[in-house]
């Protein structure tokens, strides 16, 4: 993958100037039908926000790589697409945008990593197909069959993009643990009191097999626990809010948007999710 030098600068008032000029450019008329069909949350993000959003997804286009993979051609409409929803987490903040992410990487469909997995002193070595990955250190990758699926099925509460990038969010105060960076020192006690009581209430209703609102991936790993509730924050708001208002209201206080008054009292969230659970994994690129 090509190195990129855009998004860094040895001189932070420059990149501040560039950004400011990238954010004030006029968006692009194709980029409404875009996000209209690809992006069901845009379609509920009000106006006033839109502005801003676009603006950000300026700045994230000019300094990310995307990259085609496997045959996969890249194209606007998956960049502009996948931008969306990455800026989406960006908003009512100063953001620095995904410093650490140099690339994205798109795959046709879904993709296989080779796990190795060390058992009783045997190492097994296998092949796992995968929605997405965010790494560490510089890449996310997504499978653009997964992204454009969330188009069709709507409000069944997953999302590949949100998903990743709130791994990149968790990631940015240097570990993927489920808690990412937060002001105060009362902000991280709050974090830390109502996000470990849901992950435990989480954690005991997946053991039990009892249906949860949130995506049963999250159980086992508070990283992972972040990213599934990041998604039912922003797709099933009111659902969430109802279910665990606690844990909305600190999901909504770090996002700095309120995405339950964003739906209309007849927004079908009720629609019963459509799972496809089987063939999905989505990996933070770290031992499980
Ligand atoms: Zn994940």
């Amino acid at each position: 993958m090509r190195p990129h030098a855009r998004s860094y600068s040895l001189f932070p008032f420059l990149t501040k100037r560039r950004r400011a000029r990238l954010r004030a450019q006029p968006t692009p008329a194709e980029w409404a039908p875009i996000l209209t069909n690809n992006v069901p949350v845009y379609r509920r993000v009000p106006e006033e926000l839109r502005a801003q959003l676009h603006a950000h997804m300026h700045v994230f286009l000019a300094e990310k790589h995307f990259e085609g993979c496997d045959g996969l051609e890249m194209t606007e409409e998956i960049r502009v697409t996948i931008a969306c929803q990455a800026c989406l987490l960006l908003l009512n903040r100063e953001t620095r945008y995904y410093p650490g992410l140099v690339t994205v990487l798109v795959y046709p469909s879904v993709f296989y990593a080779d796990v190795e997995e060390p058992d009783g002193g045997i190492v097994s070595e296998y092949k796992e197909d995968r929605s997405g990955e965010s790494w560490e250190w510089g890449v996310v990758i997504l499978s653009w069959e997964d992204v454009v699926e969330y188009a069709s099925t709507g409000r069944a509460g997953y999302n590949v993009v949100l998903h990743e990038f709130a791994h990149q969010l968790d990631g940015q105060d240097g570990a993927m643990d489920g808690t990412p960076k937060l002001g105060s020192r009362g902000e991280r006690d709050e974090w830390a009191r109502v996000f470990n009581d849901a992950y435990y209430a989480f954690e005991r209703a997946a053991a039990s097999n009892r249906p949860t609102l949130v995506d049963a991936y999250g159980a086992g790993d508070p990283a992972e626990f972040f990213a599934v509730v990041t998604e039912s924050f922003f797709e099933r708001p009111l659902a969430l809010r109802r279910e665990h208002a606690a844990l909305y209201d600190v999901l909504a206080r770090y996002y700095r948007v309120d995405p339950a008054s964003w739906e209309s009292s007849n927004s079908g969230e009720t629609a019963a999710p459509r799972r496809r659970r089987a063939r999905r994994r989505r990996s933070t690129a770290r031992p499980r």
